[in-house]
């Protein structure tokens, strides 16, 4: 089903103390009644449930192992992850391809992991510059879709990041990112039938309004500007 969702993406930020000065500023300037997820680091995840429980805020992790248990070294299993309060997971953030080997064969194990436990996925994918400069953002993508979304069904929320426009300040246009996420909701939902997608890319409280009018863009995946209750506020709150 298609609905509007907002996802603040830490990443490696908020200590204890952060995340909760964060949820204390942040929920009472919550008037919006989307999809609100706030995804932290694990270390955070139990806390900011118990801070933001009984509010229209929902909490995800970055990551999640593919296997139930065992000899996983650094890895956290959706069991562990849904008994402290997660309801939704990143899976295939380009920030994991790039620096920690996550592959599409990966992303696609560790998303039939959530659907198993019933945490809500939210699966990342994105072009770099060069293969958008190249013409290659297509077929990148059909990839990233097809490798990652194997046989998949159910509730999957993707992400469309491109790479260029993580943490740069250089966002997609409106009409870019509208036209690639046309191109991925095509390819996508043949699978998975209706889908949410978001855009995730330097979205930032000057843009959002602009990103969100477009008619394929159902949310977005938030970084740095969600480090920010204000910002993160003005976000969640575009019509
Ligand atoms: C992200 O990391 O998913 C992201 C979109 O980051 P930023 O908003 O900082 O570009």
């Amino acid at each position: 089903m298609r609905r509007r969702i907002i996802a603040g993406n830490w990443k490696m930020n908020m200590t204890k103390e952060e995340a909760k000065l964060f949820v204390a500023e942040f929920l009472p300037l919550v008037e919006s009644d989307c999809e609100i997820v706030l995804c932290v680091p694990f270390t955070d995840v139990h806390r900011v449930w118990k801070l933001t429980r009984g509010s229209s805020v929902k909490v995800g992790a970055q990551n999640v192992a593919w296997a139930d248990k065992g000899a996983f070294t650094g890895e956290i299993s959706a069991e562990m992850l849904k008994e402290v309060g997660a309801e939704y997971v990143i899976i295939g953030h380009s920030e994991r391809r790039a620096y920690f080997g996550e592959t599409d064969e990966t992303v696609n194990m560790r998303l039939k992991q959530a659907l198993k436990y019933g945490l809500k996925p939210i699966v990342c994918v994105g072009e770099t510059l060069d293969q958008r400069e190249a013409g290659k953002t297509e077929e990148v993508l059909a990839a990233q879709i097809e490798k990652g979304l194997d046989g998949v069904s159910g509730d999957v929320i993707l992400a469309y990041e491109p790479i260029w426009a993580i943490g740069t300040g250089k966002t997609a246009t409106p009409e870019t990112a509208d036209e690639t996420i046309r191109f991925i909701r095509a390819r996508a939902e043949k699978t998975l039938g209706e889908t949410s997608i978001l855009y995730g890319g330097s979205m930032n409280a000057a843009n959002a309004q602009s990103l969100l009018d477009m008619p394929q863009i159902d949310g977005g995946l938030i970084g740095g500007a969600s480090l920010k209750p204000k910002d993160f506020a003005t976000i969640v709150n575009c019509r």
